[in-house]
């Protein structure tokens, strides 16, 4: 029998590694989906031991067992959008792009982990070439730090205008759209995005939050994303509420453990 309450829900889907401290990765996706009223669905690429001050170890999967959890999800539950997070070489990459062709994903957000927001390396040099060639060419939206932008385009940003540059470099790159994120800037560019689809160039400002506890911060956003397309709403529409989403869970961060917490989901 149907529970009384039963209604269709939209479904989506992360790809990702997972964050034993519970800040990023898959744990930050799935709550993310959860607050934004959508079933969150997962392939998990690597098992990283962490808390709020250091990755200890990182224990990669194959990319066997990759697919397979999205081929798992696929052929019963779907989804009506995906994201990626942390796909840590480039075998898992190669899989992951074949598998959003074969699906013919259309509604992909491709985060593109490199450096975490405090600049550290979370993925090899060969990883981050098949992840230009390969997947962003698929991605509706590409979502890319400042450090991450950076290292896609071979271009600094300092300033606004290196930020709408830089934006426009990395659509070349074959994404349908490019949100340049400023929160790891200083100064007037810390909470300030910009959006380009190849037509639209916009600038999103949000006040910046003062807060240490930024854990999480890039996840958060891109499954905030994820989860506004899988509740049918267009691309610059979704990143609008997913901005607006991160600012009030960067009001919320949690002050737990000794380093930087994550940012909160309860407002
Ligand atoms: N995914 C995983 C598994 C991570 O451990 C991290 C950072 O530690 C990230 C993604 C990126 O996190 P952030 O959203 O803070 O950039």
């Amino acid at each position: 029998m149907l529970p009384l309450t039963y209604r269709p829900v939209p479904v989506a889907l992360t790809i990702a590694g997972s964050d034993s401290g519970g800040g990023a990765g898959i744990q930050a996706d799935l709550r993310t989906f959860a607050f934004n009223q959508v079933h969150g669905t997962s392939a998990i690429t690597c098992v990283t031991a962490q808390n709020t001050m250091a990755v200890t170890r990182v224990d990669v999967l194959s990319p066997e067992a990759v697919i397979a959890q999205i081929e798992a999800v696929a052929e019963d539950i779907g989804f009506d959008a995906v994201k990626t997070g942390m796909l840590p070489n480039a075998e898992i990459i190669l899989a992951v792009a074949q598998t959003v062709q074969k699906n013919n994903l259309q509604t992909l957000v491709v985060d593109p982990v490199m450096v975490s927001r405090a600049g550290a390396r979370l993925i090899d040099e060969d990883a981050i070439s098949t992840l230009k060639t390969h997947l962003i060419p698929h991605a509706l939206i590409l979502t890319p730090n400042r450090y991450e932008a950076e290292i896609l385009s071979d271009q600094s940003i300092e300033t606004l205008q290196d930020m709408k540059a830089v934006a426009i470099a990395i659509h070349q790159l074959g994404s349908q759209s490019v949100l340049i994120k400023g929160g790891g800037c200083t100064g007037d560019l810390q909470g300030t995005d910009v959006w380009f689809d190849g037509q639209q160039l916009e600038v999103l400002k949000a006040d910046p939050v003062p807060t240490p506890n930024t854990h999480g911060t890039g996840c958060t956003l891109s499954a905030a994303i994820a989860a506004q397309l899988a509740l049918s709403q267009p691309p610059l529409n979704a990143v609008k509420a997913a901005k607006d989403y991160i600012t009030q869970a960067l009001h919320h961060a949690l002050q737990i453990g000794q380093g930087p917490g994550p940012v909160g989901h309860w407002f």
